[in-house]
């Protein structure tokens, strides 16, 4: 029979000492997780530190592109990034329900360590707890990041002024396509896969690049690009105006979507960011992009103006205008 979690792999004993030296330390190899202090001790250079902690509760943990676990790495680093700071160092925590199979934890820490490489980042310090069964569901990850900037760099979502162009990196409502396929309701099949993705390596360097023209970046995860359009007008006190036909959606999506009466404008994304930056520097931020494969459908989808301060509104393809409300909650729980 297949080894299961138990209550004594989070008592703190031997049972323990062997998770963390068989699952995790054999995975996340690294000189000071392997110290196994009580806090990861980290050289800091000049520049600012970017913190940021998130809780993953994805259901089912697996999907087609990802798990929970690369999705748990993908997701700190990405909020990392669009502060334009390179991930430095994650901690993670897990709450496993008793019962979770040992070899799909196995499964889950593989991941975020392949995912860790890819990104270029360590984990340097974890914790373990076990719950008992129905306490939790299956398992759940925190992460938290630490990221490191120029002092110089100052992205934030009150930046976008009227004039600039938004931008988005590729297709939307992949993430939020692919997990409710996973999850098997829908008597539908369909080829989706999630985007889960690091997005440090293809968005850092055009920080770098374009310093002070690039003045938000943004990653429409839970609620989709309407929502996370809606905080940053909100938060510049700027409308947004987005041009339907301009937005890259697979035809997988799109048929999902209309076959649910869901609107992939509010699909969740996992390896996708908003870019809003000054007009002249759009068409070199998006030729740049597409020469990454993570990068490769970016599109510039609609520009900044200063008539109703906080609005999002959308063109579609007849051109017609309408409202994209912030609405009113995430449309499908535990997508993250
Ligand atoms: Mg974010």
């Amino acid at each position: 029979m297949a080894a299961k979690i138990g209550l004594a792999e989070g008592g703190g004993g031997e049972a323990t000492a062997r998770l963390i030296k068989e699952v995790f330390w054999s995975q996340f190899k690294n000189p000071e997780l392997l110290k196994g202090n009580d806090a990861a001790v980290l050289d800091w250079g000049p520049g600012k530190l970017a913190v940021t902690t998130d809780s993953f509760v994805v259901t089912p943990w697996q999907f087609s592109g990802g798990d929970i676990g690369r999705l748990a790495v993908a997701g700190t680093v990405n909020d990392l990034t669009m502060m334009g700071a390179e991930p430095k160092a994650l901690t993670v925590s897990f709450i496993i329900e008793e019962g979770f199979e040992e070899d799909s934890l196995k499964q889950v820490t593989r991941s975020m360590a392949e995912t860790a490489v890819e990104a270029g980042v360590s984990i340097v310090a974890g914790d373990t707890k076990v719950v008992g069964r129905g306490a939790a569901d299956g398992i759940f990850i925190n992460t938290t990041g630490i990221g490191q900037l120029r002092a110089e760099i100052d992205l934030s979502g009150d930046k976008a002024q009227p004039g600039d162009v938004v931008m988005i990196t590729g297709t939307i409502g992949d993430h939020g396509g692919a997990v409710l396929l996973a999850r098997g309701e829908l008597g539908i099949s369909a080829q989706l896969v999630s985007d889960v993705a690091p997005l440090n390596r293809i968005l850092l360097p055009l920080v770098g690049n374009f310093n002070n023209g690039i003045h938000v970046m943004r990653d429409p995860t839970r609620g989709g690009l309407a929502v996370t359009l809606n905080e940053i007008a909100r938060q510049s006190k700027v409308s947004i105006r987005l041009d339907e036909t301009q937005i890259p959606i697979l035809p997988e999506v799109q048929g999902i979507t209309e076959l649910l009466g869901l609107d992939p404008l509010y699909l969740a994304n996992e390896g996708k960011a908003i870019i809003i930056a000054r007009p002249e520097l759009a068409p070199d931020i998006i030729e740049r992009l597409s020469r990454e494969k993570l990068g490769a459908k970016a599109a510039i989808i609609g520009v900044v103006g200063l008539e109703n301060p906080g609005l999002v509104s959308i063109r579609s393809q007849s051109g017609g205008e309408r409202i994209l409300p912030m609405g009113s909650g995430e449309l499908l729980p535990r997508i993250c």
